[in-house]
């Protein structure tokens, strides 16, 4: 057998029987800062190692400070988890190792990224003149969306820069639960964080039209210029939803660029009874959602589609003499971002799409929001457990406030409960805060997790708080 044979040999049976079993592994890593840096030699070697020894240093140094995504119990953040299928297609990819920055540079590299991602679109009901580009995650496919806005608004930014001329202040507006790499890309993109405008939102967490609206209209009575709303489709921390349609109606009349961040929830428009969230989609300037991220395509692998690709590259093309290519008509892909080179990214999400088809990543979705909607009941129908805000996908959020004590003891409490459950090694959960209360927060989607699972979570929780109320 050659090396290369018996080497992957090794990986195959390692990558197999962990998959077979990510449960044998605590779910959050149980080591302390430093532990992992300490196990490994301060020098890199100078003569090669055996493949077999990294191998055996991957096992037993490495895997005890990973944290077990794959495992079924991982309720923490947003679950990532991939199909085998996905995992074989990245290692293909990683096989061919092409830099797709060019079309010639690998043909279908691009070509199947445009196939794949007119099929993703019509299952998610966009419309057919939405065009779709692969980042690696949200945060850089947002940052690459408001960029587009701020050329868009004609001021030559992209020309004469921003300092040392006389421009308005450029205003973007979101909610307190818009997520974090939005006010990023305004701290990136010169805007500056005074103008990244807070818009309220109502008791479900959704944003007010009406107050946007007010909002814009006054920014520009004083002479500033409205660049881009952000609506979310399924927010970070309670996955709210906010109103599309109405909000799409303003950005077009005011002349703003809308872009809608789907990154969790966006894979639910392949769900009929989910559209109603999507409704004035078509309105918008761009959508981000994540196919790694409930879609079980393995990270990274984030879609941005946006209604004029043109936008994009107005905004990012910039052709040096060395990268001048004969080809018209094809797509290149370092023209629609920061980055010169890409990865061929598109083979595993066709790969995830046709090993899985629509019908089967549906009946997932499907499955993951009806376990969370059952672990809603059983959290509102426990006495001295309450709901903290609506669930319209698969993620509950909810705290323990045991009777009689005093509201400023409940999030020491809950962190306690939390802390509590993760230290088992058996489930992963993080918290959140609202209103200025610490909130638990039970997030499913990965693929593995079964009915099972989220029970055991929920008999955790309630062992943990009852501990907690005892020792208090
Ligand atoms: C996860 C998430 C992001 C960030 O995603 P990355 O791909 O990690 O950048 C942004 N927005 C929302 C709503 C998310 O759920």
């Amino acid at each position: 057998m050659s090396d290369f044979a018996t080497q992957s040999g090794a990986v195959t049976e390692w990558i197999e029987r962990y998959l077979g079993n990510p449960e044998a592994y605590p779910v959050l890593a149980p080591v302390r800062p430093g532990d992992i840096a300490a196990g490994l030699p301060a020098e890199a070697p100078e003569d090669p190692e055996d493949f077999q020894s990294v191998l055996a240093d991957f096992d037993r140094i490495i895997i005890p400070g990973i944290t077990h995504w794959n495992h079924p119990r991982f309720f923490a953040y947003f679950g990532v988890s991939a199909t085998p299928e996905g995992i074989l297609a990245e290692t293909l990819s990683a096989t061919l190792n092409v830099n797709a920055m060019l079309w010639r540079t690998s043909p279908s590299a691009t070509e199947l990224e445009e196939v794949t991602l007119r099929w993703l679109g019509r299952l998610l009901g966009f419309p057919d003149d939405f065009h779709g580009v692969i980042y690696d995650t949200a945060s850089i496919g947002g940052f690459t969306a408001l960029a587009a806005a701020r050329e868009s608004l004609g001021l030559e930014i992209r020309q004469r820069g921003m300092a040392g001329r006389d421009l308005p202040a450029l205003r973007l507006y979101i909610t307190e639960h818009t997520h974090s790499h939005i006010e990023k890309a305004a701290i990136a993109l010169g805007l500056g964080r005074d103008n990244v405008v807070t818009v309220g939102c109502d008791d479900r967490n959704q944003m007010l039209p009406n107050e946007l609206e007010k909002k814009i209209r006054a920014d520009i009575a004083s002479g500033m210029r409205p660049m881009c709303v952000v609506a979310t489709i399924g927010t970070t921390s309670t996955t709210s939803v906010d109103p599309v349609a109405p909000i799409a109606r303003i950005a077009k009349d005011l002349g703003v660029w809308l872009h809608v961040d789907a990154a969790y929830a966006g894979v639910t428009a392949m769900l009929p009874e989910f559209r109603r969230h999507f409704a004035g989609i078509e309105d918008a300037d761009s959508i981000v959602l994540n196919p790694h991220k409930w879609m079980f395509v393995p990270v990274d692998c984030s879609v941005l589609y946006v209604r004029d690709l043109g936008a994009l590259q107005r905004t990012f093309s910039l052709v040096a003499d060395y990268l001048v290519t004969p080809e018209e008509g094809v797509r290149n892909g370092m023209n629609y971002g920061l980055q010169l080179g890409r990865r061929f990214r598109a083979l595993k999400l066709w790969f995830v799409l046709r090993t899985l088809g629509a019908k089967q990543i549906r009946s997932k979705l499907r499955d993951h929001i009806a376990l969370a909607q059952e672990l809603a009941t059983w959290i509102e129908n426990e006495p001295h457990w309450e709901l903290m805000a609506p669930h319209p996908f698969s993620v509950v959020c909810f705290r323990h406030k045991p009777p009689g004590m005093p509201e400023e003891q409940l999030d020491v409490h809950n962190y306690a409960i939390i802390e509590a459950v993760n230290a088992t090694g058996k489930v992963f959960l993080s918290s959140t805060k609202l209103d200025g209360r610490v909130v638990l927060r039970l997030s499913i989607g990965n693929i593995r997790t079964k009915r099972d699972d989220v029970a055991l979570a929920w008999r955790l929780l309630r062992d943990a708080a009852l501990q907690g109320t005892s020792a208090a």
